[in-house]
């Protein structure tokens, strides 16, 4: 059981034997003389008054009623015994009324306030007695001052028991100090008990004097006074109740804002924090490689930068920039496919990072290209058997999909030093560097000056070569293709020159790569193209032998591939009119087999075109024999390199003969390449080689020589064999020997 039950069952036990002590104290002063029908209607106008009549004021608990005025009315009248009975009667019927109404009043309440009501009239009775011991002769002389005391008295003692005892109920139910509930909620009552008193003495009056208009005006007043007022608190009520609803919708509104505002707040720490992971994210990419997730290029340059302040501010910053490059990654990628070269990439990447330190830092560049720093060295030495070791690493083999594949890398070294202006810079020499271990067959190549010379020299080749084709600098020379059973002119190769304004004759091997890599080649090649077909045309009527001669062009890799390839062919037949078929285009091995598939429909098109086709280098490059017989071909041109070798009848020199079974067997005609003497032109027409070029017969030349040579009819027949003018080429059986092996 709570405590303020305990209070409350404490306050029943105290004023219930009270009560009925004051009840057992009015019954027995009740003779039934006194029950007059006064006393019966005053009665009823109280119940009826307390029942009906009542106002509740507004916020508070108090109910505004006339049955205390009546009350009191009844002491002055009736005495306090009469006055106590029709309390108990009033209270109790109240409280009935109050249940009928379904006010949910618990029973003790109801105890407490009939008990209350009681010892309040009981306690009002005996003050007025107890200073006025016969208030009747008061009355009934009509001592107003004495009157006026009485009603005081009895109001105030009415206010007093009445508020007290339902101020001390009041501070035990809310657990509040009786002394804040009674000034706040009991106090103010005071008014209306003295108002009640006033009211009684006026009644009395009226009763006493028989004054039915006085009584009447009271009763009027009261009545007026009472719609006034119900209408006044009815007022107060609803604007109450409406403040409270707009205070509720305020409330719920606020509310409302509220979670519209933690929604948002929430909203935007989540975007915040989305916004920074996107923000770290893009920070990542741009510093790092998406494929190995190394730094790249832009983080490299990053750290360089500080490298290189550092060095400036003379603090202890040895370091090393090595730029690496995968061989035949091209290869592999477009053969094996690019799944294969992006796992190849990755597994390079994880053999660099394994190689480092902490300190140092590798990154990937783009494609196959890696750059790594290498921070506070001892010695120089230090970069350089790192770079030794690396590259051996790198070469080991790569197991892909359960297939292994070699690669090895290119190494370039640059020493970081203060006097580098920019990190860039740095890079940029090792790059130089990486590009002379490649043309010098090294594994790694350390950065010197004069690298950065034949660099820049390059460069300026570069730029020169652009202008080069807007002012026609290129030259064509002519080198004689020979029928090897007569020694007869069949055609010409077209070898291209530079006559450079400053350096003279530039050989194609210098700028044949750099118009490559700059683009240049395509519209080289169709400059050449056309010069060369509109040369052999002008040449047909002097052929020596009087049969038709061909003229072979050389067609870069890089244009292979170039979509505009078979349009520029067509254009070239149809504005110099050469006869397709006298017209050959010589592609070397690598640039077909580099992407077969692809290569077989080109070829295919350009064959329509009615032009033939050469395999140039034959032997040296990447071949595939599966591929070969789908090639359309025509022609397949063994390199110097093996014909040369033909002299010291050696291992190489079978290879000869190998290629030109092969060819027999594909049918396909057979060039020799780089036949420098006779015993070489005896070896190959022994063989069955079709054609040949090379030194024996002639050096490329410039038009006006080739002119001179088209005169001499019987220019190359001293070197054919006396007794055998015309050979019988090679018997078919050695050729499907070889074939067969
Ligand atoms: P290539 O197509 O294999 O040309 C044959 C090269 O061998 C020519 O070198 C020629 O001068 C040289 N040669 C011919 N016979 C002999 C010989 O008996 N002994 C020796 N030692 N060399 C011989 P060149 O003219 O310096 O051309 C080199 C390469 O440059 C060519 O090799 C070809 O790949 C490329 N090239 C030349 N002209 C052109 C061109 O107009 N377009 C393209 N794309 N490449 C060209
Ligand atoms: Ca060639
Ligand atoms: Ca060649």
């Amino acid at each position: 059981m709570q405590r303020k039950d305990t209070y409350v069952n404490i306050m029943l036990a105290v004023l219930t034997p009270l009560a009925l002590g004051a009840v057992w104290w009015a019954a027995s002063g009740i003779g039934s003389a006194r029950i007059e029908s006064g006393v019966i209607t005053l009665t009823v106008l109280t119940v009826f008054c307390s029942c009906y009549l009542r106002i509740q004021l507004p916020r508070v608990s108090i109910y505004l009623t006339i049955s205390d005025a009546l009350i009191m009315l009844a002491i002055l009248m009736y005495g306090g015994e009469i006055a106590v009975m029709i309390a108990v009667i009033e209270t109790a019927a109240a409280s009935v009324n109050l249940m009928r109404q379904g006010v949910a009043i618990r029973v003790k309440t109801h105890l407490i306030n009939v008990s209350v009501a009681t010892l309040a009239v009981f306690a009002a009775a005996k003050a007025v007695t107890l200073i006025f011991p016969s208030p009747e002769l008061i009355l009934q002389r009509g001592e107003l001052t004495s009157l006026i005391w009485i009603l005081g008295v009895m109001g105030l003692s009415l206010f007093l028991v009445n508020s007290i005892l339902v101020a001390i109920y009041s501070s035990i139910k809310s657990e509040r100090p009786f002394w804040r509930v009674w000034t706040g909620n009991c106090s103010d009552s005071v008014m209306m008990y003295l108002s009640g008193a006033v009211i009684a003495g006026f009644l009395v009056k009226a009763v006493d004097q028989n004054n039915l208009t006085l009584f009447a005006a009271v009763i009027g007043g009261f009545g007026i006074v009472y719609l006034t007022f119900r209408h006044f608190v009815e007022d107060v009520k609803k604007t109450v109740e409406k403040a409270k609803q707009a205070e509720r919708a305020r409330a719920e509104q606020a509310e409302g804002h509220v979670h519209e505002l933690e929604h948002y707040v929430a909203e935007l720490e989540r975007s915040g924090s989305a916004l920074r992971e996107s923000h770290e994210n893009f920070r990542h990419a741009a510093y790092h490689d998406a494929l190995t997730g190394l730094p790249n290029r832009n983080f490299f340059i990053d750290t360089l930068r500080e490298l290189l302040q550092k060095s400036r501010e003379n603090l202890e910053s040895n370091f090393a920039v090595l730029f690496l490059d995968l061989n035949r990654f091209k290869t592999i990628n477009d053969s094996l496919g690019h799944s294969i070269g992006d796992r190849l990439i990755k597994n390079v990447a994880k053999r660099l990072s394994g190689m480092v330190r902490d300190e140092d830092m590798v990154a990937r560049f783009s494609g196959d290209k890696f750059g790594v720093i290498l921070c506070d060295l001892l010695s120089k030495e230090e970069a350089t058997s790192f770079a030794d070791r690396l590259a051996r690493r790198l070469a080991e083999p790569y197991t892909l999909d359960g297939r292994q594949v070699f690669t090895s890398a290119k190494i370039g070294i640059a020493y970081g030093n203060s006097k580098y202006p920019e990190a860039e810079d740095i890079i940029r020499d090792a790059d130089i560097a990486m590009y002379h271990s490649k043309d010098h067959e090294e594994n790694y190549v350390i950065f010197d000056q004069k690298m950065h010379i034949r660099a820049v020299t390059r460069l300026q080749l570069e730029t020169d070569l652009r202008f080069a084709i807007e002012r026609n600098e290129f030259e064509l020379y002519y080198q004689p293709i020979v029928g090897l059973d007569d020694s007869s002119l069949v055609g010409f190769e077209a070898l291209v020159r530079w006559n450079h304004p400053q350096r003279g004759l530039v050989p194609p091997n210098e700028f044949i790569p750099i118009s490559e890599s700059t683009g240049l080649i395509i519209p080289m090649t169709v400059q050449i193209l056309n010069s060369a077909c509109k040369q052999v045309v002008a040449w047909q009527h002097r052929s020596p032998s009087g049969k038709p001669l061909s003229i072979a062009v050389n067609l870069s890799g890089k244009h292979f591939g170039h979509p505009a390839l078979v349009e520029q062919i067509k254009t070239v037949l149809s504005e110099t009119g050469i006869d397709p078929s006298y017209l050959k285009l010589e592609l070397t091995e690598s640039a077909v087999m580099e992407n077969a598939e692809t290569a077989i429909l080109m070829l295919k098109q350009i064959k329509e075109t009615g032009v033939q086709i050469s395999i140039d280098d034959f032997g040296t490059g990447y071949s595939s024999l599966s591929y070969l017989h789908r090639f359309p071909i025509d022609l397949l041109k063994v390199d110097r390199s093996f014909v040369s070798a033909m002299e010291e009848n050696t291992e190489n020199g079978e290879i000869v003969r190998t290629v030109i079974a092969l060819a027999k067997a594909l049918k396909l005609k057979v060039v020799a390449e780089g036949i420098e003497s006779v015993h070489q032109f005896h070896q190959l027409r022994i063989l069955g080689c079709e054609y040949g070029q090379g030194y024996l017969f002639s050096k490329p030349l410039p038009v006006a020589e080739i002119e001179r040579l088209l005169d001499d009819n019987t220019r190359w027949q001293n070197i054919l064999p006396a007794s055998n003018a015309t050979v019988v080429p090679q018997s078919r059986e050695v050729s499907q020997l070889r074939l067969a092996q």
